[in-house]
């Protein structure tokens, strides 16, 4: 039993009650609605346990055997636990699991393979690509020269002789493949080809398909790339944080770049529960959930295509889908607000060749982990999908979306967040 969890001190909702009721409306909100965010999941409670223990007290500048302060012993094995655990979870050479977030994750393999001004060649963000390969407005975007690739207007699938061609004309020090809303796998062999021929430094950014390729359920990455990056919490269900995995010739010049380069004191409490999130998706009942993942997935998209949308490349062959929702005259914006009256919870998304701005998209992009996290299968997705559907076409329609979130308040009290089929600890009672 941690510290915390002892009945002993105050509790919560005594010292500040403020946070305590928005914790607990929180956990209302999760427990009624349909979250289908496709970079959201719903922790076990082991790992909810790691996070909120008493490791968060620890400072623990350095690396297992080699920290700056006193008293790490324990913080010591948690550490070492996290790093072994993810090596063997994707066969990898070496694993850096302190990073704070993915967007850092990402930062430190630029910092350690770029100058400032050396050129990245990453997937475009207005074609499923994150803000950190090049935004702008991002660190990314800011010190780099960033040129990008894209998808091909018919498949909506990479085009990767576009990427050839770019790489050929512009010598990127660095190819990043990887995306935030990108339904179909990647080519890892094809990009690690690309960059092999103009010597640049290949990095996959993993982030959203970390589970399925733990569960070799996607091509791996790891051998292939040079740098692998990912998050903890999408997919792979832990908690919110970064890893990232190198060729051991990489090995020691990321350590430094991530501390003290980028980063001070790792998060102890997350690293320890990023320990219990890689002992987890070792177990073999992982790669069933990751499997119901996809299958749902699919299910929901097909229900989604039957009933008249548009889904981005014709399908999915992983955890989302990009769905065109003004090809049925509804902006993804109007999309996302009348599903939130519904209880079900998507976001907006530009698609490939969009021709509404960003903050308004002809797209929402739909995921299927957490849902199936809470044990929903085929059947669920084909109801879910109908209502989603019947929202879409009912968008200004308040009493049809408050019948529609009643409907899905009945579905998610049989189907709780931590009594479930695929929730591990649920399953070891
Ligand atoms: N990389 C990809 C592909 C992502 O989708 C995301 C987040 O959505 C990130 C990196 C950034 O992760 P974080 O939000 O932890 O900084």
């Amino acid at each position: 039993m941690s510290f915390n969890r002892s009945g002993r001190l105050l509790p919560l909702e005594e010292v500040d009650p403020e946070i305590a009721r928005a914790i607990e409306n929180e956990t209302e909100r999760q427990a009624r609605t349909l979250e289908l965010i496709a970079s959201e999941n719903f922790v076990s409670e082991a790992v909810l346990e790691a996070m909120g223990s008493v490791m968060t007290n620890k400072y623990a500048e350095g690396l297992p055997g080699k920290r700056y302060y006193g008293g790490c012993e324990f913080v010591d094995v948690a550490e070492t636990l996290a790093i072994e655990r993810a090596k063997a979870l994707f066969q990898a050479e070496h694993a850096n699991v302190q990073a704070h977030s993915g967007s850092q994750a990402n930062q430190s393999v630029y910092m350690t393979v770029l100058k400032p001004g050396d050129t990245i060649l990453g997937m475009s963000l207005a074609h499923g690509g994150h803000l950190t390969h090049g935004h702008p407005l991002n660190l990314s975007g800011k010190l780099y020269k960033i040129v990008s690739y894209g998808v091909r207007r018919d498949t909506e699938t990479v085009d990767y002789d576009e990427v050839e061609k770019l790489a050929t004309e512009h010598r990127p020090k660095l190819i990043l493949a990887g995306a935030s809303a990108y339904p179909r796998l990647l080519d890892f062999e094809r990009f690690a080809a690309i960059a092999r021929k103009c010597s640049a430094t290949f990095m996959v950014d993993m982030a959203h398909i970390a589970g399925l390729v733990a569960a070799g359920l996607h091509p791996s990455p790891i051998p292939h790339a040079d740098f692998v990056t990912t998050t903890t919490h999408k997919t792979l269900r832990g908690p919110r944080g970064g890893a990232v995995f190198c060729k051991a010739q990489f090995a020691k010049e990321l350590d430094k770049v991530t501390f003290p380069g980028i980063q001070g004191g790792p998060l102890m409490h997350i690293i320890a529960a990023k320990a219990v999130c890689f002992l987890e998706a070792l177990r073999p009942e992982f790669k069933e959930y990751q499997k119901q993942i996809l299958a749902n997935a699919k299910t929901l998209a097909e229900t989604l295509a039957d009933a008249g949308f548009r889904v981005v490349s014709g399908g999915t062959d992983t955890h989302l889908m990009l769905v065109d929702v003004f090809s049925r005259k509804v902006t993804g914006k109007q999309a996302q607000a009348c599903l939130e009256q519904a209880g079900i919870t998507v976001n907006k998304n530009a698609i490939p060749f969009d021709v509404n701005p960003p903050a308004v998209a002809s797209g929402i992009r739909i995921g299927t982990p957490a849902v199936t996290t809470r044990g929903m299968e085929e059947a669920e997705m084909r109801q879910i999908g109908g209502w989603i559907a019947e929202a879409l076409n009912n968008v200004e329609n308040a009493p049809a979306l408050r019948q529609l979130r009643d409907q899905v308040f009945d579905l998610t009290a049989r189907f709780p967040l931590y009594e479930n089929r695929f929730h591990p600890v649920a399953q070891e009672r």
